[in-house]
Order: C-alpha cells, then structure tokens, then sequence
C-alpha cells in the first residue's frame, strides 16, 4: 500500500504519519519528489485495514498497490531509480556501456581488455571470477585470485566492476572486491543468494532467467529489495525458445514493458542474446532504441582464445565501431553517450 501525501507537507506531519504505520508493525519507505512524497508500507497491510488513514494530517490519498510485487512496482518510487557504479549513474539521462571479458583468464588479458573499452566509451567494466557453465568441465572461472585480479585492475584502469556471484556463501568475498554484484540468469530463482545479496550495500545487476516472464524478474528483485536493498538493475539477456539461429531469443518487448512496470533501471545484454558476435550490434542498437538505460557487451583482445563465450565476444576494434553507432541510437531515444559526450567536450 502506498501513501501519497499532499504538497507542501511539513517534515512533522511526515514523521507523524510514518510513526503511526511503524507503530502497526509495518515498515515505511520514502520516495521525495519535487510537489508529493510516496510513503511505501511495507508488511501485512491487514493491519492497516480499519485505520482512518485519510484522517491523518498530511494524507492525500492511500492507494494499494495490486501487483505481486511491490517495492519493485512504478507506484512505489515518484520518480526512476537511479543506481550508482562508480562514476556511472544507470537510470539517469545517460545510457551506460559495460563492456569486458566474459571471464578473468589472468590480469594481462583483463587489463588490455578494460582499458580498450575505456578508451571507447564504456563506463564499468564486466569479467567474471566464478562462471557458472553448463558442462562442470567448461572453464569455470579463476576464483578468489579473479576478484584480486579485478581489483588490481580497477585500481590501474579506473573503471567501477561487476562481477558474478554464485553462492550465497560467498557474496561477502565477491562484494569485498566488486562494485556490483551480477545474479546470473542460471540463479535468477535462487532465493537464498537473492536474500544474501539483498542484505549487502552494494548495488545488484539482475539478469533475466531463461525461462523466466517479466513478472518472475521482478519477484526476484522485490527478494533483493525485501531485505533493504533496493539498488537493483534489471537485465534482459534473452529467454529460451523454439528458435536455435540466436543463442538465446533477445525479448526486446521486455525493455519497455519493464520500465512501464517499475522504477528500476533496466539494461539489455545482447551478447549472450546473439550468441553469434556477427548480431551483437543489431541488437545492442535495438536496445537502445526501446529505450533501455544501458548495455552490457562482451569484449575480448583475441575471441578465438577466449577461454568462454569467444563466439560472442568483439574484438576492441568491433566494440569501438558498435559504439560509434550506437550514439546516433541512443541520441534518437533521447539520451547520450556519457563518455562519448566527454570526448566531444574536450
Ligand atoms: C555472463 O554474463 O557471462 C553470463 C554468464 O550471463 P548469463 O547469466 O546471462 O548467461
Ligand atoms: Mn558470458
């Protein structure tokens, strides 16, 4: 349920309101927009049922909120979320690159790796440490000597990391070396790790199950919000279908359905949707069009070696001229290219 409040309320009367639901045993959340504030009430909303809600002062109107889900849904928040990762900001006026490595071979690579997409325009930096693969006998990843891999990189290329986490035992360990946390499409339902990564501060990239609808995402995200963190960013990645050209079937409809459905920013990854490096750009360029807040692509130095997803990965010279593109995209969807706007002002 939520409580809009009338403008120009005064800090007391919000206070009063707030106290009056947290002393039913709910608890608030607030959302400040410019002329009205949200105050979310989070809990049994049966025990608000019989309280003369509207006859507290400062109280405009008390609607429910019918969805399934409810911190995740558009009327929780008045405006878009925005989540920060080092210098970049997904859900604002910005559309936000991250490109990198599908994994962390070892730091040589990964450093080429990241400062080829830095100098073309991405602003966080992707690489996986642990990988969860289908085959146990794939390439599964560096580990712990990954993560401090990562670390010595950002410290050399300045770009912010997200990284996958794979067990909720070790989300302390990723989130000690990663700025972001990335729930892969294999773990979207695995609800212990959604509540581990929910209790931590830092910010979660959720990618799409494969075989999950949109509303499935947003459970999934309202798990993570449940424990108090609502820095979350949703990812289409492609879904499973009867079609076996594309690795995956990139659900571009998903993009503008999700951001009619809630505040959170949502970001597209057309890579392991392609699966095929050839068909990367077309739908990265879609992307943006239906009007996501970002990408996530895979880079390597030298595909043919990449020890995973070699097939879908551009090579720098691929990534920079895909960007080049993509700005007149993401300038038609009315946003810019941060980085791209930083090399025209200089
Ligand atoms: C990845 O980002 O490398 C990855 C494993 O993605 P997904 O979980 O979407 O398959
Ligand atoms: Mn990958």
């Amino acid at each position: 349920m939520i409580i809009v409040t009338r403008a120009g309320i005064t800090s007391d009367e919000l206070d009063h309101i707030r106290e009056r639901v947290e002393a039913l045993g709910l608890r608030t959340h607030i959302s400040r927009g410019e002329l009205r504030t949200i105050i979310g009430c989070i809990g049994d909303e049966e025990r608000l049922r019989g309280v003369p809600l509207l006859a507290i002062p400062g109280v405009e109107e008390v609607l429910p909120v019918l969805k399934p889900y409810k911190l995740a849904a558009r009327e929780f928040s008045v405006a878009p979320t925005r989540v920060r990762v080092g210098a970049a900001t997904f859900g604002g006026d910005a559309f936000v690159v991250i490109a990198g490595p599908c994994s962390v071979e070892g730091e040589e690579m990964t450093l080429q790796t990241a400062c080829a997409v830095r100098d073309r325009g991405a602003t966080v930096l992707r690489a996986g440490a642990y990988k969860p693969r289908t085959s146990p006998y794939s390439y599964r990843g560096m580990g712990e000597a990954g993560l401090e891999v990562l670390s010595r990189v950002r410290a050399q290329c300045g770009l912010p990391i997200v990284t996958e986490v794979l067990d909720p035992r070790q989300v302390e360990q990723v989130a000690e070396h990663a700025d972001m946390l990335q729930i892969g499409t294999r773990n979207m339902q695995n609800f212990p790790l959604l509540t581990e990564v929910g209790r931590v501060h830092r910010p979660v990239l959720l990618k799409r199950g494969m075989s999950s609808t949109i509303t499935d995402l947003l459970l999934a995200a309202e798990y993570i919000m449940s424990q108090g963190n609502m820095q979350v960013v949703l990812c289409e990645r492609g879904i499973r279908t009867f079609e076996t050209a594309t690795r995956n079937t990139f659900d571009v409809a998903a993009i503008p359905v999700l951001k009619k459905e809630t505040h959170l920013p949502v970001i597209a990854d057309p890579s392991h949707a392609a699966g095929r490096r050839e068909f990367v750009p077309a739908l990265a360029y879609a992307a943006a069009a239906a009007g996501a807040d970002g990408i996530m692509i895979e880079v390597h130095p030298r595909p043919e070696e990449a020890l995973s997803d070699g097939e879908q990965s551009l090579t720098p010279d691929e990534f920079g001229d895909m960007m080049a593109t993509l700005d007149g995209f993401v300038r038609a969807a009315g946003r810019r290219l941060e980085a791209a706007e930083e090399v025209e002002a200089v």
